[in-house]
């Protein structure tokens, strides 16, 4: 004990989206996205709930991410591809590239020439994120290399939205064109497009999505959020005290008290991920009531206005909601000018990590 908030880890709602999301794109399959420690809650025990869902397959970005989970008894794909040097530990480990380049896939095809044996991968191709994935001309260059493809086991062709949660963006559609133009030429290859915002797009899924924030409760796409939330944070006031009007809060004093004002200092700063843009800005919850942020965050600490909360519930030690019915990863994203991916990453290790909802026999394969 003596963290600065207690983060609870709902199991169960992770388990209650991964299956909204299953009957969402049926009869497609729902791959989990675990990469970044599983958005921040731990990806061995995230992959756990998801496996005992049924779900079949797992995507990190690093090699590295993909060390702790290769022992599941599921693909592990690797969405960043290979780096130059990283075949022969990729395919030791028993993680499956995705191969992202031309290059990825002459280096990858060369290591199965010599292994003597083909290896698994999947291809990505660019449709029009101009991030990941090969461009047209490589594509050429690939089906103009049969000799090359021979040793690749190829599982997937996939590609990426840019825009999918914003359902109405035009490039949705012209994404999809693409890739259903790009996989007629591997006739036969399972295709995969949709991360959660393409889940909800109202249209086919191809065979596979990768299911990420929507599986850890953040809102797929602009609107009403279909998720439930997977994640709470709590805390407790750690002083109080009051000050007369005028007086200066926090950091540069870039908070000045307009009347006598209650103040609740929190021990959660930026050092726990709470953004360092929330100051003088988004708030805390105390008993459901509203208490704003003022000046600036800390590294270790943030100070609220309580004066408006009745004083029943201002002690030393008063449970304070960071995040919870009052307050979701999305709220807290939004008046921290970021995305509810941000916030969940950047979850603090330092925070004491509590977990609910999980039958007790997953228990013992979580832990
Ligand atoms: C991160 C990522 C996903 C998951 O995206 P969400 O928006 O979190 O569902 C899917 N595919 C790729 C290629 C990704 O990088």
């Amino acid at each position: 004990m003596g963290a600065g908030a207690r983060l609870t880890i709902d199991w169960g709602a992770l388990a209650a989206n991964y299956r909204l999301l299953r009957d969402t794109v049926a009869p497609a399959q729902v791959a989990g996205v675990v990469k970044a420690d599983g958005y921040g809650l731990g990806s061995a025990r995230v992959a756990d709930v998801l496996l005992a869902q049924g779900c079949r397959h797992l995507f990190v970005a690093l090699l590295c991410e993909a060390e702790p989970l290769v022992g599941k008894g599921v693909p592990v794909y690797v969405l960043n591809g290979l780096l130059p040097g990283q075949e022969a530990e990729c395919e030791t480990m028993g993680a499956i590239p995705v191969l992202n380049s031309l290059d990825q896939a002459r280096r990858w095809a060369d290591l199965a020439r010599t292994l003597g044996r083909p290896l698994p991968a999947i291809l990505q191709v660019d449709t029009g994120m101009s991030r990941m994935g090969m461009p047209p001309e490589e594509v050429d260059g690939f089906l103009a290399d049969p000799a090359m493809a021979q040793w690749l086991d190829l599982r997937f062709l996939i590609s990426h939205l840019a825009c999918a949660d914003e359902p109405h963006h035009a490039a949705n559609a012209e994404q999809a064109d693409r890739f259903r133009t790009i996989a007629e030429r591997f006739p036969g290859l399972p295709r995969a497009l949709d991360n959660s915002g393409g889940c909800f797009l109202e249209r086919g899924h191809f065979d596979l999505v990768r299911g990420g924030i929507a599986l850890y409760g953040g809102a797929p796409r602009v609107g009403p959020n279909p998720m439930r939330p997977v994640v709470a944070l709590e805390s407790a006031i750690a002083q109080l005290r009051r000050v007369p009007p005028g007086a200066g809060v926090g950091y540069g004093m870039s908070f000045h008290a307009e009347r006598e004002t209650r103040i609740a200092t929190i021990p959660v700063g930026y050092a726990d991920g709470w953004p360092r843009a929330l100051s003088n800005r988004g708030a805390a919850f105390i008993a459901g009531h509203r208490a704003p942020i003022i000046g600036r965050v800390s590294m270790d600490s943030i100070t609220l206005d309580v004066t408006d909360v009745p004083a029943q519930y201002l002690y030393p030690g008063a449970p304070v909601e960071l995040l919870g019915p009052h307050q979701t990863i999305d709220d807290v994203a939004h008046d921290a000018g970021t995305i509810s991916y941000e916030i969940l990453t950047q979850l603090s290790r330092r925070y004491e990590r509590h977990y609910i909802g999980i039958p007790a026999q997953q228990e013992s394969i979580a832990s």
